[in-house]
């Protein structure tokens, strides 16, 4: 046996663990860099592909979305104005049913994006939901429209 296959002494041995000790002791004087989510909020690249939004006024109903999402996110729900005349002179939506979309199943893929021909859907860089109740994850088309403070607040969902 050489002297190099030897296990270490037992200075060694304690000199090890105090700098195990420094190191750890050293990085309550760092900057934190870990963030309490979602008290705090995280900033994004600009191109970030999180949270589908939608405008309305966009969307003229063409399925196109529904059609493309991989994994069924997207449903197609009608939506309308008690009457006929108020929802034609806000929405180009002549038929009346818009997106819907569970952000919970939602990979963020961009394809629904990338085929809306009016622009209307899109993801932003938003991916702060947290959701605690299964039944919260389905957005109806005007919660689409919405900021994740403008919809729920501080409150837990
Ligand atoms: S980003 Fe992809 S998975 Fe998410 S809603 Fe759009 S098509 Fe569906
Ligand atoms: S969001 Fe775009 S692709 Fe989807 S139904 Fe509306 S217009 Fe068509």
């Amino acid at each position: 046996m050489t002297q190099s296959d030897k296990a270490p002494g037992p200075i060694a041995g304690i000199g090890g663990i105090v700098k195990g000790v420094w190191t750890i002791f050293m990085q309550g004087f760092k900057p934190k860099v870990t963030k309490q989510v979602p008290e705090e909020k995280l900033e994004y690249p600009e191109r970030t592909t999180g949270r589908v939004f939608l405008n309305m006024d966009a969307c003229i109903g063409c399925t196109l979305c529904e059609q493309i999402c991989p994994n069924g996110t997207i449903k197609m729900v009608t939506f309308a104005f008690a009457k006929k005349e108020e929802f034609d002179k806000k929405y180009p939506n002549k038929r009346q049913i818009f997106p819907s979309v569970d952000v919970s199943t939602c990979t963020h893929c961009n394809l629904c994006e990338e085929i809306c021909p009016t622009g209307a859907i899109t993801l932003e860089a938003e991916i702060d939901e947290i959701h605690f109740r299964r039944e919260n994850t389905r957005y109806s088309p005007p919660m689409l429209a919405k900021k994740e403070s403008e919809l729920w607040g501080d409150d837990k969902k």
